[in-house]
């Protein structure tokens, strides 16, 4: 097929209808001009380039901290990987029911880990309850049981809250109490960086996080994630693991140049910020209609929505995307740094159209 045919079918698919997820938009500008920018002339290999040394100051710079970075293809390697290097075989690690380490990573942590149990604890609003946490760490001591190592939440939450300062302070404070690691699933980091309005290392090396896994693809890039150790010592052989996983990028220029392009001119925040503001226009405009109710507080990108299953139908049969398998079943509708407000209005349109004809 020519390039020509192949562009012109894929413009015949309409692009406005997208709430499924963050990874359903495209490359953006600045990530792409960044890889483009990469390729030119003869590089070293597998890390050993400018563009790599350049993306790995920037990101030290942007959460002010000498950390070791290390970039991979994408967040289940990204968090699987990095679990692994904290615990051994007959650890746990400890995370909410909802997170996506326990539901959608198909097991590998556990499977990189060699064995390592994730013990799951509940809590309101995609967050665990401290309490809860304390009780699963302290249940019990003997040598049958999988010893707690590792407290692993993620942020933004898989329901689109977001953990405070405060809370990530009193979570680690937690972990540290029983000697235990705190790594956090950052694939929608940015998007909890502009909800709260504070500087990156405030809800990650300052507040006790040791290994951040941070995300590149959700937000607006085309591959890749970011694993931070901000306790440089827990880095010691990661990158054999990244190795040995499959995980080492050859060209890796072309996976940390569009973090330059991303984090130089601050679009990694310009990104969030905007789907952000999208899905607070989704949650302003839908929260006027009958019928339909919003589930958890709005507080990144994501707006989930209780709404009658003939709605929801009419609205997939309408060619309308959004998923409906996270969280307690309601609807899930994501916004990206692709979203436009005329995306949003045209939603928002055919959830009150719908609404009503089903009444
Ligand atoms: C998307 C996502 C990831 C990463 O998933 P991959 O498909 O492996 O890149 C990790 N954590 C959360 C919470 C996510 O939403």
């Amino acid at each position: 097929m020519s390039m020509e045919t192949l562009l012109e079918k894929s413009d015949r698919k309409p692009t406005y209808n997208q709430f499924a997820s963050d990874n359903y938009a495209g490359i953006c500008p600045e990530a792409m001009q960044a890889m483009q920018a990469a390729n030119s002339g003869f590089v070293p290999s597998y890390g050993d380039d400018r563009w790599t040394e350049r993306a790995c100051a920037q990101l030290r710079q942007v959460f002010e901290t000498d950390c070791q970075v290390f970039f991979v293809f994408n967040g289940t390697a990204a968090n699987s990987l990095a679990l692994a290097s904290l615990c051994r075989s007959y650890h746990s690690v400890i995370c909410h029911e909802l997170a996506h380490v326990e539901t959608d990573e198909c097991g590998a942590p556990e499977f990189f880990s060699n064995g390592t149990k994730l013990l799951h604890v509940n809590g309101p609003g995609g967050k665990f309850d401290l309490g809860e946490v304390e009780r699963a760490i302290t249940r019990r001591s003997d040598i049958h049981y999988p010893r707690p190592k590792v407290l692993s939440l993620t942020q933004t939450t898989e329901v689109g809250t977001v953990y405070t300062p405060d809370e990530i302070r009193a979570a680690s404070e937690l972990a540290r109490r029983y000697g235990m690691r705190v790594q956090m699933d950052g694939a929608r980091f940015a998007n909890a960086v502009v909800s709260l309005d504070v500087a990156p290392a405030e809800i990650t090396w300052r507040a006790g996080v040791d290994v951040l896994c941070l995300g590149g693809a959700k937000n607006g890039m085309a591959v890749g994630e970011a694993v931070l150790f901000f306790d440089r010592e827990l880095a010691l052989e990661f990158d054999y693991r990244c190795k040995q996983a499959g995980q080492l990028a050859s060209k890796m220029r072309f996976i940390s140049a569009p973090w330059i392009g991303m984090l130089e001119g601050g679009a990694w925040l310009k990104n969030a910020r905007h789907a952000n503001s999208c899905a607070a226009l989704l949650e302003q405009h839908l929260s006027g209609i009958a019928g339909i109710s919003i589930m958890y507080p709005r507080q990144a990108n994501s707006v989930f929505v209780e709404m009658p299953e003939a709605v929801a139908a009419a609205l997939r049969a309408a060619g309308w995307n959004f998923y409906s398998f996270i969280g307690s079943g309601g609807a899930r509708f994501m916004c990206s740094w692709q979203t436009t407000e005329a995306d949003v209005i045209m939603l928002a349109d055919a959830v009150r159209l719908h609404s009503k004809q089903m009444r």
